[in-house]
């Protein structure tokens, strides 16, 4: 338990489900009486709103924060202090607890966040195995041979088998995150016409687009010492630009293929191949960057946050990104069919692990600023519901 209070106050707040909610609601009736950080980040602002806080306003506030590491630098009541105030932590905590509640399937979601490394890992390979083991047992030489030209890829695998069963483990994908937003939604309490608000629509693009809130305030995000610094946040922008490109690449392909009945693989100047290669490099570089933080990290800023599921997310990313560039740059050679065979295992593993793993942080934080955005536009303009 971060942030264990004076007197032991955490889990001792009977109206709170777990230990964790009851410390982030100490440390937010501390907060709310000090007011320092208020200028930090959207958390603080969304506090002051509140003068008492239930299991979804704090939930919500957990999920409004970007671990940027200000507050905790900058407070004079942060441990040793005997209040023991420790905000990025605490909400850490209640956000990775958050992430269980609303999984769904809800079984699933203790299972991944003990072993969301070895699951997605095991997944990966398994598929991988799976996929090589059956072409080489069919036809050795479609694994090993050399296949150039339209069609090459689906030498191993029909197009329509391989659009069923990566269709299918997006589509599961999407259905199991629908629902994790359905439930985070309603904990929270926000009305579901928010949601329909094209201003704080807008709004919350605009601030996660930016990731405003992880600059700890204008000076930049606290990691492994006191001296603020933007890597962080240019890390995350690649990882997450890299990501839409990258799906931006395979829904151009797919509109190739069912539109112009153009075929995979693609000439290197063809659009989806730029538009993979550019994603691809943001995904070798942000994903490798973030890792490259997080092992830099002050200790104490890493409590809260459950390091197999994080690494688990990056891990895909990047497996996916360099056996996509590796498939790209060795197409035309006899490893293309086993290559091909990792990157479909790597993508499977990451379809099915996403709703269970550190992807969710960004959907429920993208949903958090727009209630940040739509309960500010309230406050300004109180008659405007
Ligand atoms: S984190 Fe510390 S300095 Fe900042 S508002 Fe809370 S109590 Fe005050
Ligand atoms: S975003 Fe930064 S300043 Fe705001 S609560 Fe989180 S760690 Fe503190």
């Amino acid at each position: 338990m971060v942030g264990a209070g004076p007197a032991g106050t955490a889990g001792s707040t009977p109206h709170h489900a777990t230990a964790a909610l009851a410390e982030a609601d100490r440390l937010m009736t501390v907060c709310n009486s000090c007011r320092y950080c208020e200028g930090l980040c959207a958390v603080f602002p969304a506090m002051e709103m509140r003068r008492s806080f239930s299991d979804g306003d704090l939930n919500y506030l957990a999920n409004l924060c970007h671990n940027c590491g200000a507050c905790y630098h900058d407070c004079q009541f942060s441990p040793p202090h005997e209040y023991a105030v420790h905000v990025p932590a605490t909400l850490a905590q209640v956000r990775t607890e958050s992430y269980a509640q609303y999984a769904w399937p809800r079984a699933f979601a203790g299972l991944f966040a003990r072993n969301g490394l070895v699951i997605a890992v095991a997944l990966a390979l398994a598929v991988t195995i799976f996929i090589a083991g059956f072409v080489a047992w069919t036809d050795p030489f479609v694994l090993f041979g050399v296949h150039v030209g339209p069609g090459a890829f689906y030498r191993l695998m029909p197009h329509n088998t391989m659009v069923a069963i990566f269709g299918l483990a997006m589509l599961y994908a999407v259905f199991a995150i629908g629902m994790g937003v359905r439930a985070f939604w309603r904990d929270i309490g926000e009305p579901e016409a928010t949601l329909r608000d094209p201003g704080s629509l807008w709004q919350a693009l605009k601030d996660a687009g930016s990731l405003r809130h992880l600059d700890g305030g204008g000076a930049g995000c606290m990691n492994e010492n006191e001296r603020p610094s933007d890597r962080r946040r240019l890390h995350h922008h690649l990882t997450f630009y890299g990501f839409m490109l990258c799906f931006a690449a395979t829904s151009t392909a797919t509109l190739y293929h069912y539109l112009l009945g153009m075929q995979a693989p693609y000439p290197w100047y063809d659009l989806p191949v730029l538009l993979g290669t550019a994603g691809g490099i943001g995904m070798v570089i942000g994903p490798i960057g973030l890792l490259r933080e997080k092992w830099r990290r002050d200790p104490g800023l890493r409590q809260g946050t459950p390091v197999g599921m994080d690494v688990a997310f990056l891990l895909m990313l990047l497996l996916t990104s360099l056996t996509g560039l590796a498939l790209l740059v060795l197409r035309a050679t006899p490893v293309m069919g086993l290559l091909l065979a990792l990157h479909l295992g790597v993508v499977f593993a990451l379809f099915v692990t996403m709703p269970y793993g550190k992807f969710v942080h960004g959907i429920y934080r993208f949903l958090a600023l727009v209630r940040a955005a739509k309960e500010r536009h309230r406050e300004l303009a109180p008659g405007d519901r």
